[in-house]
């Protein structure tokens, strides 16, 4: 039985951010430092200058062309033992889920000897993490709440997280403001994993009535923003913020369906990140899930967001090869969806047929 773990502090509302400065007081003495990870896009930002940073504090602009890599974990861990940063007094990510789940991992791994790719898999980590706090401004992926932080081993294409109860935040700071400048197409992306993960859950045989709560609820969320006429509205990016979170917590309690399986083929193999590989795959999905592929595309037209077609439709054999063997390893969610036969149902031939359809 699941002995689940939320996180212990959150703080919510417009301007939350202008509370890290007490928030840190309460942690940190004179001589201490900490280690900020933010996303690239705030380089030049005006939010640097209203964050409490002090001298001594290291800052790394985190890149979101590529998704996080275990060997981009190892390389921020090793820049921090060399210049004898390693025992910051927190950690502070401000970011998308890319941002996020790297925050999450150096935590870990700068508490715990060896490196990122010992820890892909399930309670592998031995040593509370560095103190943490997530400051999402983006919406959707639920990385915030979540007991994970996805990362990539390019060496062998596993694509799998720290799984464990030291990987969530200490603290988050969920402030609605933040999310304001995210470009419209990227911001339906990412919000729809969070619908996409819970339609999936509750359309999996292993249910329970605490992930069904948090599923419906976020679903409900989701539905208000993206069929309302302005989906980036000031309540409507509360909302939102909001049905991650849930999304987020729903995750520890249940599974995911087809969809993320598929969507993970894309990603090893073909580099397509989460949340548009999604909505890509949600797209093929008609015959599993059809009242949620309807209400999907309703939800895209109604703010005008073109989903990419095409992009798996004319491959070389081996490709498809590739991509049946990267999603049909994702047996736990599969077997969710289809039953302990779902090789039956998803052959070589099947799953070749539905990557040509997306
Ligand atoms: P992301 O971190 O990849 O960022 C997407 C884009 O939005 C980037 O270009 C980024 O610079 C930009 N951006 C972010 N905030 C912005 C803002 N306020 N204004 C303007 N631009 C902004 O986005 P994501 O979709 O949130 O995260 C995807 C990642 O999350 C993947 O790496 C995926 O594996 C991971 N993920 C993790 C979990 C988990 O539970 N840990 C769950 C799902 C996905
Ligand atoms: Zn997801």
């Amino acid at each position: 039985m699941n002995n689940s773990k939320n996180i212990l502090n959150y703080m919510f509302g417009v301007g939350a951010i202008n509370n890290l400065a007490s928030i840190l007081k309460n942690k940190i003495s004179d001589g201490d430092y900490v280690v900020y990870f933010i996303d690239e896009y705030f380089e030049n930002s005006q939010l640097l200058n209203n964050l409490p940073i002090n001298n001594q504090d290291e800052i790394f602009f985190v890149q979101t062309k590529d998704e996080p890599k275990t060997k981009f974990i190892n390389d921020f861990r090793n820049i921090l033992v060399e210049r004898e940063k390693n025992n910051p007094k927190a950690i502070i990510a401000i970011g998308g889920g890319a941002t996020l789940d790297t925050g999450k991992a150096i935590s870990n791994l700068l508490t715990n000897p060896g490196n990122a790719e010992d820890y892909q898999g399930w309670d592998l980590v031995k040593n509370p993490g560095i103190y943490k706090i997530g400051i999402p401004t983006i919406s959707g992926t639920g990385a915030e709440a979540s007991r994970t932080c996805v990362m990539t081993n390019p060496t062998n294409g596993l694509k799998l997280g720290m799984n464990s109860d030291f990987t969530i935040y200490d603290q988050l700071i969920l402030d609605p403001n933040l999310t304001k400048t995210v470009p419209k197409d990227q911001y339906f992306y990412t919000g729809m994993d969070t619908y996409i993960h819970c339609i999936e859950s509750l359309n999996g045989r292993y249910r329970n009535a605490i992930g069904d709560a948090f599923s419906y609820q976020a679903i409900a969320l989701c539905r208000d923003v993206f069929l309302s006429d302005d989906m980036m509205s000031d309540y409507n990016r509360e909302k939102i913020m909001v049905a991650s979170y849930l999304g987020g917590c729903a995750i520890a309690n249940s599974f995911v369906g087809i969809i993320h399986p598929f969507s993970a083929g894309l990603s090893v193999v073909l580099d397509t990140h989460h949340c548009i590989g999604n909505c890509i795959t949600m797209n093929a999905m008609k015959e599993f899930y059809p009242k949620e592929f309807e209400e999907f595309n309703l939800m895209a037209q109604k703010q005008g967001v073109i989903i990419p077609k095409g992009i798996a439709a004319n491959l070389d054999e081996d490709i498809y090869l590739k991509l049946y063997n990267s999603t049909v390893i994702h047996e736990k969610p599969l077997s969710n969806a289809l039953g302990d036969d779902f090789k039956n149902i998803l052959t070589l031939e099947k799953t070749t047929e539905i990557f040509k359809r997306m």
